[in-house]
This record gives C-alpha cells, sequence and structure tokens, in this order.
C-alpha cells in the first residue's frame, strides 16, 4: 500500500516538474496561471491533466488542436513515481531528502538543457545551497567534503570551458553547466561529482562520435552537455548512496 501511495505522490510531483521544465527557461510563473496549450492556448482540462494516463488516453496529443504532447510528459511523471518508492529505501532522513531533491533538479535540469539548451539558475543555485545544508546531517558526507565537491566540481568544467574557449573558440562547456557542478558536486563530494563528469565525457563522446562521422551534426554544433552531466551524475548518485 506505502510503495502505491508514493509512486502517486512521484507521480503528482513529477506533473510538477513538467510544469517547471516548460516554464521555467520562459520567465513564467509555475504556480500561475493554469496550463493551456502552448500551440492553441485552450485551457487544460482538469480531467485531460492527470498524470500519465491523460496522455496515453489522448495518444500524446492535444484534446482541442491535436498537438503533439511531448513522451517527455509521461517520462518524468513515471521517473519521478519511481523516485519517490526508491527515495526511503535504507537512508537516513537526510539522504532521503537528498535523493529526492537532487534527483528531481537533475530531472529537470535535463530536460531544459535538452530542450532549450538553458540549465536555469533558480533550479542550479538554490539547489546546491540546499545540498551543503543537508550535507551536515547526512551519514555519508559533511559540509567540508561538500563544498569540496562543488568547488572542485565547478571549478574543473571553468577551466575546461576557458581552455575550449581559449583552443577551439567554441563555448563547448557553457555557465549553466558550471554553476549545475556546483549542485552535483554539494551533493555528491568530490571524487563522484569528477566521476560524473568523466561519465558525461565519456557518454558525450559516444553519443556524438558516431553522429559526427555520420555527418548528422557538425564539429560546432551545439550539444546539451547539461543533459549528459545530470545523467551521469544521477547515476553515480544512485549507484554511490546505494538502496
Ligand atoms: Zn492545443
Amino acid at each position: 500500500m506505502i510503495p502505491v501511495a508514493l509512486f502517486l505522490a512521484g507521480l503528482v510531483a513529477g506533473s510538477f516538474l513538467n510544469v517547471v521544465i516548460h516554464r521555467l527557461p520562459a520567465g513564467e510563473s509555475v504556480v500561475f496561471p493554469r496550463s493551456r496549450c502552448p500551440v492553441c492556448r485552450a485551457p487544460i482540462r482538469v480531467r485531460d491533466n492527470l498524470p500519465v494516463i491523460s496522455w496515453l488516453r489522448l495518444g500524446g496529443r492535444c484534446r482541442d488542436c491535436r498537438a503533439r504532447i511531448p513522451v517527455r510528459y509521461p517520462l518524468v511523471e513515471v521517473s519521478a513515481g519511481v523516485l519517490f518508492v526508491w527515495a526511503p529505501e535504507g537512508g537516513d532522513p537526510a539522504l532521503v531528502v537528498s535523493r529526492v531533491l537532487l534527483l528531481s533538479l537533475l530531472l529537470a535540469l535535463a530536460a531544459t538543457d535538452w530542450e532549450r539548451m538553458v540549465l536555469p539558475d533558480a533550479l542550479t543555485l538554490p539547489g546546491a545551497a540546499l545540498g551543503l545544508v543537508l550535507a551536515g546531517p547526512r551519514s555519508d558526507l559533511d559540509l567540508v567534503t561538500s563544498a569540496a565537491g562543488a568547488l572542485l566540481g565547478a571549478g574543473l568544467l571553468f577551466a575546461l570551458r576557458a581552455l575550449w574557449l581559449r583552443f577551439r573558440g567554441v563555448e563547448a562547456v557553457g555557465l549553466g553547466d558550471v554553476k549545475l557542478l556546483l549542485l552535483i558536486g554539494a551533493f555528491l563530494g568530490p571524487a563522484p561529482a569528477l566521476g560524473a563528469i568523466a561519465l558525461a565525457a565519456a557518454l558525450g563522446v559516444l553519443v556524438a562520435g558516431p553522429l559526427l562521422l555520420l555527418g548528422r551534426i557538425r564539429r560546432d554544433t551545439p550539444l546539451p552537455f547539461g543533459t549528459l552531466l545530470a545523467l551521469g551524475a544521477g547515476l553515480v548518485f544512485v549507484v554511490s548512496t546505494g538502496g
């Protein structure tokens, strides 16, 4: 019974994350007004706003104009549902809160970077501060390790960014990525944060390499590196905090 209730709570949280993903990069309020179809502006009815179920019943399309509703909506909702069921497994309360917070933020940031190439400061900076605050009560981390993780992670990305700009003249790593590493480092500590960067770089080579060879992208095509960093950090965090 409890896992079902947690899963449902996660679906609702995921539904809110979808609103954040859609509205934050556009500079809109996440609480007001009611949701509208971005294409035809028709207000979304309550019965069409149920997590996952409505998307399936509507065949992934707006009821009014038949515009496609991205598969990201049900994906984020189900991911948050699974997260809420997993988070309480064998962790102290601060770790459980950290799991919910960090992975929700990474989910949202992965989506905003993928869709709009932005990593909103409104998510990364308060998130990093919360990571530091939660490090104290966590049994697997402490404030100094957390701060070291944030500074080392962000410092390394800032150095990478500077090198790339200097030698290639392209902004391969944005300032948003640097701030994302403040968040990741604060929750993971130094060594796992470096692991997350290495994993993201490896994923980038694996994904971009074949696309480059096939001529689907060019050397200067901007890639959503933040999405890869969020993915890498999420994987490293889940593995390293067990459960
Ligand atoms: Zn519509």
